[in-house]
């Protein structure tokens, strides 16, 4: 069978909840049942919201559930190198281009075009910058406006051409349709990733041949899919798990107290009690 490597990639931004431990362990146990590896790795690039506190205490939940990674775990905020380089590949195929909107801006533009696109994570943006000219933009990038850099959507798909798509392996293939985003950002003026960018090199860096995650995620591998085709790099295969729901049948969420692993090691519960739970949720 070939080599399994699977990966856990919590966000430092809170505590782990039973729905991490399940993801996590979910991971673990297809890397273990190929007789493979099972990664962990700190996806910290959101400075407002990550804090140094919440990854040490998710990486000590984690040890403590005996759902350490196999390897050094990598943490995205130290290799921004890395992502500088796919983006200036990007760059030299002509498919990103600066975006000086605000929120605000945007929000204006969307609200004023009724019937503006709809993608998984909200509105598609509208375009505004899509067309300024080289010099505008080089005009404005000196004058030292802060700036985002997006997908030029449909000029990388057509780079692209007829992209494979990716297989879910509990949902089969899925033909490409990288246009349900619209122009994404992947990078802004001060820091040159976003997750989309940071997980499609980070995945192809540490050799990651199934990407688990929850199935909220599904439509971005869309996107993930494009830039892989884009940077040449492996598509990895796919397996979208389901959400785990609080009592109200909501999905669980960092304020779910009852949840959290602190709270539930603070009970008394050992890890496999934990574990047992978060797979019978
Ligand atoms: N860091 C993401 C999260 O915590 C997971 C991303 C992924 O697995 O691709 O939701």
């Amino acid at each position: 069978m070939d080599a399994v490597v699977t990966r856990f990639a919590p966000s430092p931004t809170g505590r782990l909840h039973l729905g991490h431990v399940f993801a996590a362990a979910f991971a673990r146990d297809l890397a273990r049942a190929a007789g493979s590896r099972y990664l962990v790795r700190i996806e910290d690039l959101d400075f407002g919201r990550c804090r140094p506190e919440y990854e040490a205490a998710i990486l000590d939940d984690l040890a403590w559930l005996g759902l350490a990674g196999d390897a050094a775990v990598r943490r995205q905020s130290q290799h921004l190198a890395d992502y500088r380089a796919a983006l200036d590949r990007l760059q030299a195929l002509g498919v990103l281009y600066p975006c000086f909107c605000s929120r605000r801006r945007i929000a204006e533009e969307i609200r004023a075009s009724a019937g503006a696109p709809q993608g998984p994570e909200g509105p598609h943006y509208p375009g505004i910058c899509r067309g300024l000219s080289a010099a505008e933009r080089r005009l404005r990038v000196a004058g030292g406006e802060s700036y985002a850099l997006r997908l030029d959507c449909a000029k990388a798909a057509a780079l692209a051409g007829r992209a494979p798509g990716f297989v879910d392996e509990e949902r089969g293939r899925f033909a490409l349709q990288p246009e349900r985003f619209g122009d994404v950002a992947l990078a802004r003026k001060e820091l040159p990733a976003s997750y989309h960018l940071a997980v499609v090199v980070d995945d192809a860096l540490q050799g990651i041949s199934l990407v688990t995650r929850g199935e909220d995620l599904l439509p971005a591998t869309h996107v993930h899919c494009l830039l892989q085709s884009l940077l040449g790099l492996p598509t990895p295969r796919y397996r979208h798990h389901r959400l785990l729901s609080n009592a109200h049948g909501a999905r669980l969420s960092k304020r779910d107290g009852a949840a959290a692993i602190e709270a539930l090691r603070r009970t008394g519960l050992q890890p496999a009690e934990v574990l047992a739970l978060a797979r019978s949720r």
